[in-house]
């Protein structure tokens, strides 16, 4: 291989460590599962394995360049000497930087470890949620607590930043810093929205900032970029709806402009008179009170799957019914989700949106 072929490859792996695209990720190239055992589980203790992870991205990164340089000498491409004297001014300087970038991250990573990570940004981001007669680990213990159950959402924003919302904590993790605001202390607001094409999607398109501002001045703001998906998302581990500055508009994703629509021919459809007990509560969200019941009512006989009847009690709230109707349908032909058919989420018979119908009482 020349010495320019090895460069460029050299520049990817490199580049791909630092900001890892799928592929990487795909194979396990990444600092996180190169050096798995160091780290640790981060279920286990999410703060700690965060502090160690910075650490050790700092000094990967600080590495790169000396690396290359040993490299090339060990593959005898240059000579040693080619590096220090007889050379162009650009490669000693180069040279010069690779030998000190690592002296420097290392007295970082001293200063950060010292006195029990007191000076990581991510121990100070903590601190200043602590009492007078707590440190910092007992926090970060209730945070990992908190990440374990399975309530938390872990909601990846790009290859190198991640936002965790626990039950009451958010954690905006970054390389170096984990950004820490305590829900009771917070307001959350989408403040921008950004279109990236104009294209029908706008799930994929539509990235919306929120900044996330302490109501104590009890941490520094900070923003973070999401997807439409990922803000349905977060609004429903938050369980409330995220306010939006005016002058926002914030585009339905193709699945909620279905189950509007649906939900439209459905308030059309007669009404159920239901002669038997519902369900106490809609088995798809365990929140809404069951308010549909599935019984044949359009005219079809001659196609390929006629609709059947269903016996099932009413089991599901209208959304929910929705969601699930829409999650059955092909995502290439979204044209034809309303006219197609869809199996009861519970005897899989089959039916339309002709024949769901909306409980009388309701
Ligand atoms: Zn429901
Ligand atoms: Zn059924
Ligand atoms: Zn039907």
């Amino acid at each position: 291989m020349a010495l320019e072929l090895f460069t460029i490859f050299y520049f990817i792996i490199s580049a791909g460590l630092i900001y890892p695209p799928a592929e990487f990720v795909a194979v396990g190239l990444t600092i996180e599962n190169l050096f798995s055992k160091f780290l640790g589980n981060p279920l286990e203790n999410i703060l700690q394995y965060h502090l160690k992870r910075s650490i050790l991205s700092l000094f990967v990164y600080s590495m790169l360049p000396l690396v290359y340089i040993l490299m090339i000498l060990y593959l005898n491409y240059v000579e040693f000497s080619f590096l220090f004297s007889d050379t162009s001014l650009i490669i000693k300087c180069f040279t010069t930087t690779a030998i000190v970038l690592p002296m420097f991250a290392m007295y970082q990573i001293y200063n950060w470890v010292s006195n029990n990570y007191k000076s990581h940004p991510t121990v100070q981001n903590l601190s200043k949620f602590a009492s007078e007669s707590e440190n910092w680990e007992t926090l970060a213990s209730e945070i990992n607590t908190e990440y374990r159950r399975i309530t938390k959402v872990s909601l990846k924003i790009n290859p190198i930043v991640t936002l965790v919302v626990t039950d009451s904590w958010v954690l905006k993790i970054c390389p170096f810093v984990t950004h820490i605001a305590k829900l009771e202390d917070t307001n959350i607001q989408v403040v921008e929205s950004r279109l990236f094409s104009l294209a029908q999607d706008y799930s994929e398109n539509q990235v919306l900032k929120l900044e996330v501002k302490s109501r104590n001045n009890k941490f520094e703001n900070f923003n973070i970029l999401l997807n439409i998906l990922a803000f349905r998302e977060l609004e429903s581990q938050l369980q409330r709806r995220i306010p939006i500055s005016t002058g926002i508009t914030i585009h339905r994703t193709d699945a909620e402009q279905f189950i509007h629509e649906f939900k439209k021919v459905v308030n059309e459809n007669p009404k159920y008179h239901p002669t038997e007990e519902s369900e106490e509560r809609c088995i798809g969200c365990f929140q809404a009170l069951p308010d549909v019941k599935l019984k044949k009512n359009c005219q079809d006989v001659n196609e390929a799957q006629n609709c059947t009847t269903c016996q099932c009690r009413p089991s599901w709230c209208l959304q929910c019914m929705g969601q699930w109707f829409a999650s059955r349908q092909d995502p290439e032909k979204k044209s034809e989700w309303m006219s197609s058919k869809c199996t009861c989420p519970m005897c899989r018979s089959i039916f339309c949106v002709l024949d769901v119908h909306l409980l009388e009482n309701n």
